[in-house]
């Protein structure tokens, strides 16, 4: 337990805190959580209507089941999963405050979130985060992914196990286009040195945004080469 759970309103009136999305202060008691969010602006955070791609989650046009990309494309997960949509909603906003503005208490509100997908979908099957690159672990001082699933366990979700690392110098992936970043990956993610003794039959793999899927589908390839038999994906936003 911490301070905040105990005097939330007392807090917010002693040290306002400025809301990531509306920008104003949050007003006591006017938030769920402690992390920098008011509660309309949290509110109005929902998952994109309609039928989704069971496969990659993109909402469907005209499409039925399974969007035109994943017909025409084979991928080594099994489907992915992601929360909101990037472009469409406040998610990017979001996710550019926890990573790049310092503001890690949001870890607690993506666990929270990420975690009810996991208990209405995937309760049973290990996390595996995506590993970090190097250069944003050295610019930012931490594991986003790995915090996140931190925070999902802490709040009695499943535990995660750090399967995968990055060996070599890859470029930030949404500066390039769908064929550069399937280059910049390819033998780039590999096993992690120190292993469990057992590896599960089946994981989820959780990362922030999926794009073309590139990366969720070099990550399902290293852990099917090393004996997982089926890779699911749970994502933040959906690009
Ligand atoms: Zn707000
Ligand atoms: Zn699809």
């Amino acid at each position: 337990m911490n301070i905040f759970s105990l005097f939330p309103a007392a807090l917010d009136f002693l040290f306002p805190d400025r809301c990531v999305l509306c920008g104003l202060y949050i007003q006591p008691g006017h938030r769920r959580g402690p992390w920098p969010l008011c509660a309309a602006c949290e509110e109005g955070l929902t998952a994109p209507h309609g039928e989704r791609c069971i496969r990659c989650s993109r909402p469907l046009i005209s499409e039925k089941e399974i969007c035109m990309g994943c017909r025409s494309g084979a991928q080594h997960f099994e489907a992915n999963f992601s929360l909101y949509l990037y472009q469409a909603n406040a998610a990017a906003q979001c996710l550019s405050a926890y990573k790049s503005g310092g503001r890690r208490l949001l870890s607690g509100f993506f666990a929270e979130r990420l975690l009810s997908v996991y208990r209405e979908k995937h309760e049973g099957l290990p996390l595996v985060p995506v590993p970090a690159r190097r250069e944003s672990l050295k610019k930012r001082g931490f594991d986003q992914i790995q915090l996140i699933c931190h925070e999902m366990k802490k709040r009695g979700g499943p535990d995660f196990l750090p399967l995968l690392r990055r060996s070599k110098k890859t470029r930030e992936q949404k500066t390039l286009s769908k064929e550069e970043r399937k280059k910049n990956l390819t033998g780039s993610i590999f096993p992690a040195l120190r292993l469990p003794p057992a590896l599960p039959e089946d994981v989820l793999l959780v990362d922030d945004v999926f794009t073309t899927g590139a990366t969720a589908n070099a990550c399902a390839e290293a852990l099917k080469n090393m004996g997982v038999k089926k890779v699911y994906v749970l994502t933040i936003a959906l690009d």
